[in-house]
């Protein structure tokens, strides 16, 4: 059996240096931001059974409980520069733990954001991730910035993750490579980091956030924190490849309040849309306009006619369980 260190050591503490001053091994890790720049924090956790499924594949795992975190840095428009892993393992299994690492690794190289510390317990499969960011002063992408006139942008397509739930839960029957398609989509998210750096670097966005838990749920926080409504255009919403093969009420549920989708609601001043189009181009992220901040508060869908539509959807609550 594995000590807690001899974990540590084999697993997570890695030779190569990184951007922490001081790294994995101390009571602390040692950041130093570089001047002028304001550090950007955020946390997420992965539960068994709540979050993923009791025996999903670690190689996955590992990369989705770092893309959920760094798609939070993505959604202010901040730069990821390290992170802390804290987990509770059932037992110290030599191959989940490789192809934890490995999965966690691939994404963490991919974005140069360096593991500096975090805390090893044995109990239920939990993982907790805190991400460390860097940001201008001034230039992030706050959820109360939204104002009248400004566009409604997604990122990439909405909606392939909870079809693939459905799918499990046999909600619908999926031919075995199209479930395979929309589930690499919930358990293989792509933060949309460099779609984020674009925006705020431009800068033309106004409000962003990442879309966790639906559309409608998470651009209903923009709109609170904004004080200001919205008219979605529904039909314009991208759905995911497997679900645009869909039938029209099944895109409409699974594009408004799917969840998983890990897309960024950004909104942007109408006299910006071609910076938004080249900090697209940059990022090499597809982006859709799909409605309009107004003064008027709540939230109107409408159909690709203009019309009002009631699809009586709310996004996902832990806690409601709807
Ligand atoms: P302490 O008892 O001072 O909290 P620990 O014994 O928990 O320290 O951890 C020793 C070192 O290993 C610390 O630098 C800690 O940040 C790091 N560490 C512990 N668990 C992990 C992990 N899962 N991933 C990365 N670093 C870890
Ligand atoms: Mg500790």
């Amino acid at each position: 059996m594995l000590s807690e260190f001899d974990l540590i050591k084999r697993y997570f503490k890695r030779d190569r240096q990184g951007r922490a001053t001081l790294g994995i091994g101390d009571d602390c890790a040692l950041l130093t931001p570089a001047p002028n720049r304001q550090l950007a924090i955020s946390t997420d956790m992965l539960v068994e059974d709540r979050h993923f499924f009791a025996g999903a594949d670690p190689v996955m795992l590992g990369h989705k409980a770092l893309a959920v975190n760094l798609s939070d840095l993505a959604a202010m428009g901040a730069r990821p520069v390290a992170f802390t892993l804290s987990l509770a393992l059932p037992q110290a299994d030599p191959a989940w733990l490789e192809g934890f690492s490995q999965g966690l690794f691939a994404l963490a190289d991919a974005h140069e954001c360096e593991l500096i510390g975090g805390d090893t317990t044995k109990g239920p499969l939990n993982i907790c991730i805190t991400v460390f960011g860097e940001l201008a002063p001034g230039h992030a992408l706050r959820r109360s910035a939204a104002r009248p006139g400004d566009d409604i942008w997604i990122s990439g397509t909405l909606g392939d993750a909870r079809l693939a739930l459905a799918g499990y839960w046999k909600e619908v029957e999926l031919f075995p490579s199209l479930q395979a398609q929309a589930a690499s989509r919930l358990h293989m998210p792509t933060p949309r980091v460099a779609l984020g750096l674009a925006l705020a670097a431009a800068p033309c966005a106004h409000a962003a956030l990442d879309i966790s838990d639906g559309l409608i749920g998470d651009l209903g926080h923009i709109l609170a924190a904004s004080s200001v409504g919205a008219t979605l255009d529904v039909d314009a919403l991208p759905a995911g490849p497997v679900l645009a093969r869909q039938g029209r009420d099944l895109r409409r549920r699974f594009t408004t309040a799917g969840g998983d989708d890990y897309e960024l609601c950004f909104t942007v001043p109408e006299g910006q849309r071609d910076a938004v189009l080249a900090a697209a181009v940059q990022a090499a992220t597809p982006v859709t306009r799909v409605g309009t901040i107004e003064a008027a508060p709540g939230l109107r869908l409408v159909d690709a006619h203009g019309a009002p539509l009631d699809l009586g959807l709310t996004g996902w609550d832990h806690f409601s369980g709807t």
